[in-house]
This record gives structure tokens, sequence and C-alpha cells, in this order.
């Protein structure tokens, strides 16, 4: 008997798992990350404790997920009269398919769905719902004639179940009635800002920043004008809205290293992104700064992959998912119907760490939990600074919080729209919870983003040039002379006694993330938010590229494992990280420019020859011409700072030939 309950229980586990193996399998991207892990030696301690712990995890749900089951069908079978033997197997059928159907309705976008499509919707729901019917009548006539052993338990034991089921799945859907009570007199004529009173010593303002992944200033616009991000465009309108702000590098650990000490990556030591946190200068962030004048310090990201910034950046609280390679591992193995339902609720913060709040698990993602997290972390009765940047909208751009596909011919494009309300609604809702807990009397919100995405969209017309070639660019933190790659939000919003209180404006001038934290200090001294460029040129970098991901959307894996090689290793506390022996070979490969308000010039490593553009009025390229002698110089003296020689200024007075290495810098000028 003992046997034949061991063998079902392996039957059920090997039928529960078997779509996820098969997923296992046929994506191989898992398989290749352990060999690789294996093979280099990476396999630390902490990995192999967080592993045994998932597989305990695993294992006690898998077991509680059967007993029950079984349970179930032993009742219905004993209702029916049938043969146990027989009618358990086909009542333990029933109950996992109706599991898996629920997994496909709420989580359309498992590996699960496609035994439960999710073209189905709602019609996903009849097996479940046939389900506990049979469950209930089995139940009730088993009560009837008296054969239940613990008639008591019953009526409780499904009251439960009902109240878990409510509570898991009822409330996080509904986004519709949430208002921003400080945009509803918006009708109204805006009244011209009156210098307000600065606020007394005693009660210093909030800082709120609030960071949205890869959204470039060029996908904002298009965005506003289709209505599909009516919270930021609401917000943009009364905002100072800068609309020619840049990354100094768009990648999104050295973007907000740069923007929280208002240092180059060159200054602070974040060059890439998973370079080791500890050789990260540190003294100027202004996250430590506000930690020692008393704030509460909040940093809140919702996949921490390649930007493991943690509390020693000044921060009282972490929000988010654990950082660390199991991050990495993990994402294949908990896409299943109990583990998904599992990520819904608070307890996955301490049962599968990695996956909570995590954007990049892209079935399971659970954003009003992040929403409520970020706000259960801001109540407080100090003053608030909150860094929050949302990820949803990073590659691959898939959510199951997306309501409507854009349709494109672009189909990354078509993603990238479709997800981007997502973050929209997101900050709705944050904003929403900050005013109602009274965080916005007395505050600054910042609205940017860390870098833009090249979406292989053409972006400008180069009819100087002959052929009228075009810029067209994919991905983000490859190409200097990308608008979409480069151009970002920034946007400030000021608030007294809950209410915006800046006149709305526009500003054209260059500025960038290294501006904010000067202009964050001087707002927290006088009272007045104005960003402005330090340096009328910034002093422009890329970021870590691989030849094998610059398909973006099915990067090889082998390919791509063989090229990272020996470039990244893991720390002791499973935390992966850039091998720091792998730095002087990268830092000489990164493009080093300078972006000027009417010109940019740049050093491609690649085509290994200086390129300079004029801009037009809104920063795009215009004419190549000769490199200036100031700007190579300037660059000149930055490579010098990363251990790399560039040619010296040759006088030319016109501009050189484009080289083909230009694809591989993910732009393609043809
Ligand atoms: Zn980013």
């Amino acid at each position: 008997m003992k046997l034949k309950r061991i063998s079902g229980f392996l039957w059920f586990v090997l039928f529960y798992l078997s779509p996820m193996l098969v997923n296992l399998v046929v994506t191989t991207d898992f398989m290749d990350g352990l060999a690789f892990l294996l093979e280099n030696g990476l396999f630390r301690f902490s990995l192999f404790m967080d592993t045994l712990f998932f597989l305990g995890l695993l294992f006690v749900s898998l077991l509680l997920c059967f007993l029950v089951l079984r349970w179930v069908a032993v009742c219905m079978t004993r209702a029916l009269r049938v043969p146990e033997s027989r009618g358990v197997f086909w009542g333990m059928l029933f109950g996992g398919l109706a599991i898996f159907s629920l997994n496909g309705f709420f989580f359309p976008l498992s590996a699960y769905a496609f035994i439960a499509p999710a073209y189905l919707g709602s019609g996903l729901l009849v097996l479940p719902l046939a389900y506990a019917g049979f469950l209930l009548f089995s139940l009730a006539t088993l009560y009837r004639r008296r054969e239940l052993s613990h008639p008591r338990l019953v009526p409780a034991a499904m009251l439960v179940v009902c109240a878990l089921g409510l509570g898991l799945f009822w409330p996080g859907q509904d986004r519709e009635d949430v208002t921003l009570p400080f945009l509803a007199d918006a009708q109204k004529p805006a009244k011209a800002a009156a210098p307000e009173a600065v606020p007394s010593a005693s009660a210093p303002p909030n800082i709120i920043i609030l960071g949205v992944d890869a959204l470039s200033a060029a996908m904002l616009a298009r965005a506003r004008e289709t209505g599909s991000v009516p919270t930021l465009d609401a917000l943009l309108q009364k905002s100072v809205y800068y609309s020619r702000a840049y990354t100094p590098l768009g990648r999104t650990f050295p973007a907000w290293t740069s923007l929280l000490t208002g240092e180059t990556p060159q200054e602070h030591g974040a060059v890439f992104n998973l370079r080791q946190l500890d050789k990260i200068k540190k003294d100027q962030l202004i996250s430590l700064q506000r930690q020692q004048q008393g704030y509460k310090t909040i940093w809140v990201i919702d996949e921490r992959r390649f930007n493991s910034m943690d509390q020693s950046f000044g921060f009282d609280e972490v929000v988010g998912p654990k950082a660390g390679v199991m991050d990495f591992m993990a994402q294949k193995l908990v896409d299943h119907p109990l583990f998904n339902a599992l990520l819904q609720t608070r307890a996955a913060k301490y049962l599968l760490p990695y996956a909570y709040m995590n954007a990049a698990y892209t079935p399971s993602y659970d954003a009003k939990g992040c929403v409520n997290a970020v706000l259960a972390a801001s109540a407080t009765e100090k003053p608030l600074f909150l860094a929050m940047h949302l990820k949803s909208t990073h590659w691959p751009w898939e959510s199951r919080h997306v309501r409507a596909k854009v349709e494109d011919n672009n189909p990354w494009l078509a993603s990238y729209l479709s997800v981007l309300p997502v973050a929209d609604w997101q900050i709705r809702d944050v904003l929403a919870g900050l005013a109602h807990q009274g965080a916005l009397q007395n505050a600054l919100v910042i609205l940017m983003s860390d870098h833009g995405e090249g979406l292989s969209q053409v972006e400008k017309k180069l009819d100087s040039m002959p052929g009228t070639p075009s810029v067209v660019s994919t991905g983000h933190g490859a190409d200097l002379l990308s608008d979409h790659q480069n151009r970002i939000l920034l946007a400030t919003l000021t608030f007294r006694n809950g209410k915006i209180v800046n006149a709305p404006e526009v500003v054209a001038k260059q500025v960038s993330l290294l501006d904010i934290k000067a202009a964050l200090t001087h707002f927290l001294a006088q009272g007045e938010a104005r960003i402005q460029a330090n340096d009328p040129c910034l002093l422009v970098e890329t970021g870590l590229r691989f030849k094998a991901a610059e398909g973006l959307a099915k990067p090889d894996n082998q390919e791509l494992l063989a090229e990272v090689g020996n470039k990244y290793d893991v720390s002791a506390g499973g935390l992966q990280q850039l091998a720091e022996g792998a730095l002087p070979g990268l830092l000489a490969s990164k493009n080093i420019g300078v972006r000027c308000e009417k010109r940019i010039t740049y050093y491609s490593t690649t085509a290994r020859q200086y390129v300079a553009f004029t801009l037009d009025d809104d920063g795009l390229p215009d004419k190549p011409v000769a490199p200036p002698r100031e700007d190579v110089e300037r660059i000149l003296r930055y490579a010098k700072g990363y251990g790399a020689d560039l040619p010296p200024w040759e006088d030319k007075s016109l501009p050189p030939g484009i080289a083909p290495g230009f694809v591989f810098s993910r732009t393609i000028v043809y």
C-alpha cells in the first residue's frame, strides 16, 4: 500500500512537472546556464543552499497538492460508488487539469499555457468550476450518507479554500477607479506659480524619483499621442519637462549611479552593469547624504539582474526581488501553477525571494503587489527619499498585465508599446497611494528613465549624405548616435500641500542624469527645482556589447556564453558580477563621445574612427562633419582614464566616410 502511494506520488510529480521539464529541454538556456556555472567552478555554497531550499519547497508543495487532490479524488470516487483504484486516477487527472486551466487563465504567459492555451480566455474556468462543483456534490452526497470521517471539517475547509482563492486573485486586478487628487482640477486654468515659501527647516521635503526602464523620449511622445499612457501624459502636462535630457551611459546600473552621485561612470566606477558593488565609489551618493540627514531612504526595483544596487548605496530599505545568480537559474523552475499562485502573496518574499516582485518572471509578476510593497515601505514619519525603478518595459517587453495589444509591422515596437501602459498605471497607483499617505504635502517628484531603447525604427534619414542613409538602432547603451537609445524622460513636479505648484514648462536646453543631484541639493536648500547642465557638453559612452546578443530577439545562448567566457564570476554571496580581470579589455572596447547642444562626436572602437555629426533642434544627427579638435581631445582624455589609447586628432576638413563596422555598434547606416 505504502509503495503504491509512493509510486502514485512519483507519477503525479512527473505529470505535474512535465510541461516545465519539456520547457527546460526545449529552450536550453537553463541547461546551458547550469553547465556554464559548473564548468567554470562558479557554483557557490550559497547557491547550493538556495537550490536545496528551493527543491525542498517544491517537494513540500507538490506533496501537499498531491494529498489534497488525492483526498478530493477519493471523496468523488466514494460518492459515485466506483472502484477506488480506477476512480482515484481519473479524479486526480481531473484535478490536475483543473489546476492547469486555472493557471492558464490567470497566467497566460506561463509555459503551461500550451496545455490550456490563453486564447481560450474565460473558457479555461470551465474545468476548475466543474471540478469545484463536482467536489461540492461529492461532499454533500457523502455527508447525506454519513460517510465522512470528519464532517464538521468539510465546511470549514471549503470556506478556507474559497477565501484563499478570492483573496489571491480578486482585488489585485481592479485598476480603473484610482484617481490622482492633484490632477482633479486639471480643467481649471493653471495658476502661475507664485514663489512659495521655502519649506521650514523642521519639515524637509520628500524626494520621490520615479523611473521607467528603457523609455525613450521618442517612444513616450508616441504613446502620449495614442493616449496609452494617460497618467504620464497628465503629469507631464503639469510638469517642468526637459525635452533634451540624455543618459551618459544607457544601462541601468551606471545610469542610476550617475543620477545619485552626479558623477561620470569613470568617477563613480559603475562603468558597466554588474560591476562589483565594493568597487563603486559611494561617498557622493545623495541617498547616503539624505540618510545621514534623517531621511528614510528606499530603493525599489522590480528586477535586479543587471542592477544589484543594495543597502550599501545609502538605502534603509530595498524593495524588490533578491539579487543573484539564482534569479537567472530559477526563472524556468518557478513557472508552474503552484508557484505562480504563491508569487501573488507576501509569503513569496520569504519562500521565493528571487522570483518575488520580479518583472523578469513575466508569467507571474505581480504589478499590483509591487505598488503595495512600495507604499508599505513608504509609510514613515521621517522625511522620505524614494527612488523607484520599474522594469516591465525592459526587453523582452512582455507582461501578463498587458491589456490592449498594439499592432504594428515592427513586432518589437508593438510589444514595447503594449507593455508601457503597465508602468503608467503603476506610477498612477504609487502616486495615488503616496498622496493618500500624505507624502505629497511637501515634495519634489522626478519622473525619469535611465535610458531609451532602439527598436529598429528609422530615427532619421540623413539627407545630406550620399544615398540618403538612415539612422536605425536596436537595444540600449550600444549606440551613441541614436536618439531612441539616449534621449530620456526627465521632468519635475513640485508639490506643496498636496498640490502641484510649479508652472508647466518645456525646457529645451540639453541636460542629463548627471545634473539631477545638483538640482536636488539646490532644491533642498532653496525650495526651487531647476535642472541645469553643469557642462554644456556631456561625456557619453557605451556599455557592454556582445556580438551574439546583437539580434536581440533571440540571442544564441551557446554563442553568447562562449563570448561571455570568463568575463563574469559569482561572489560568495551568489551575486553575478563582472570579473575585474576582464575590465581592461571591456573598457578599451567602449565607444566614447561628447554630446553638445549642436553636435556629437565620438570614437567608434569597431569602426576605429572618430565620427561627428551636427545635430538638429531635436538633437538628431543632421550632417556629418570633420571631428572637432576640442571634442577629440576631450574623448582622448576620458579614454585615457580607462587605460585606452585612441588615435590622436587629425586635421581634416571633410568628414571621413562611414566604415562598415557600424553594424556592430547596433547602428546600421544604410
Ligand atoms: Zn535600464
